[in-house]
């Protein structure tokens, strides 16, 4: 198995990338969008971004709200016209939880467009399951909790419900088709002890990746530093045992856990990333990133409920440079070390270039 996480697959789209700045006149469609399709989960975890109170993340969403289907279905056609390459699945909801997800992966399966989701785990059987393994490229199961009693806790869901994810995790691997799977598990204060039996739970289950990341507390850095500080160093602690011990090929673990004060600050003015892998919300809206979502006043590009996505996106190319990151974004931003490599790539002076 070669590397599933990169910061650099960007630099595999040079067309794209030279596309990027306010000066050329040249629009692309991006690479790679997020869609919503729906908001409604049945799990409620407790430092669920998109419920959490403090966050500008998810402040304007509506738990309600879902793409119509027709919508949708009219979406993928623009994402095949456009050359979109890939779309992720994910939430405000669980995307499992939407009623045309068959449908609307049946259609992109006849596709090149590459898909994949995020979920819970909880509806990974039958159909969704079969058509997932047979044609999407990776799913990726959020956990928290390290057994039944904990996972129930964290998502006040029946007990047993840790059990029934991690046997969808198992039966998946069993069905045919070249899918990945892997778990991520978002570090808090009561289970960063408990990192490498997760992991290693995971990857006894087939999981062929496991990506640990911290959960987000607050919109400033400091103030997510000052909560992680306390087990910082026993929760990489963690991760160091794992890696030593569980990694293999076929099962990667990405270390994403770090302080967090990096990535709140920025120091440019346009943000590339938002043209590469914008948002579609389930409401119809269209963000700047998987950081802005569901933020009227930081995050809209604007709306496509009555309008088409591709004839939204070819429009009006200034939308695209409204948000400045350094005034706009002093929050998580899990684009920031992107951006920054882009725009260093765009600025560089033409000729000194040979000079590498
Ligand atoms: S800089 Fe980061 S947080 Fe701001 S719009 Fe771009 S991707 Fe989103």
């Amino acid at each position: 198995m070669e590397k599933l996480y990169s910061k650099m697959k960007i630099f595999h789209y040079k067309e794209k990338l030279d596309s990027l700045a306010k000066d050329t006149e040249n629009i692309t469609g991006p690479i790679h969008i997020r869609i919503k399709p729906t908001n409604i989960c049945a799990h409620h975890c407790v430092y669920c971004a998109y419920r959490s109170d403090n966050l500008q993340l998810g402040k304007d969403m509506s738990r309600k709200d879902s793409i119509p289907r027709e919508k949708m279905l009219e979406i993928i056609d623009d994402c095949e016209k456009m050359g979109v390459r890939a779309i992720t699945f994910s939430g405000g909801g669980d995307p499992f939880y939407y009623p045309h997800l068959f449908e609307t992966v049946t259609k992109l399966s006849a596709t090149s467009i590459k898909f994949a989701a995020l979920t819970n785990g909880s509806r990974l059987k039958g159909d969704l399951a079969e058509i997932f393994a047979e044609h999407g490229a990776w799913l990726r199961v959020s956990i928290d909790g390290w057994d039944d009693e904990s996972y129930s806790k964290y998502r006040g869901v029946r007990n047993g419900e840790f059990t029934n994810v991690m046997n969808n995790i198992a039966a998946f691997k069993k069905l045919r088709g070249a899918c990945y799977i892997g778990g991520v598990i978002i570090v808090n204060n009561a289970n960063f002890n408990h990192i490498f039996e997760l992991t290693s739970r995971l990857k006894n289950v087939g999981a062929n990746t496991v990506k640990i990341s911290p959960c987000i507390v607050g919109d400033n850095g400091p103030k997510n530093n000052e909560y992680h500080k306390v087990f910082y160093e026993q929760a990489k602690e963690q991760i160091r045992k794992a890696t030593e011990e569980l990694l293999e090929p076929g099962f990667e673990i990405y270390d994403s856990y770090h302080l967090l004060e990096e990535k709140f600050n920025k120091d440019y003015r346009w943000c590339p990333y938002l043209q590469i892998l914008p948002v579609i919300g389930a409401d119809c809206n269209v963000y700047s990133c998987q950081d802005k979502a569901y933020n009227f006043n930081g995050g809209l590009l604007g709306c496509i409920k009555n309008q088409r996505f591709m004839d939204f996106w070819f429009e009006d190319k200034s939308r695209f440079y409204k948000i400045d990151p350094l005034k706009h974004c002093d929050h998580h931003c899990v684009s920031n070390d992107k951006n920054k490599f882009i725009i260093d790539y765009l600025e560089t002076d033409n000729g000194h270039m040979a000079f590498v």
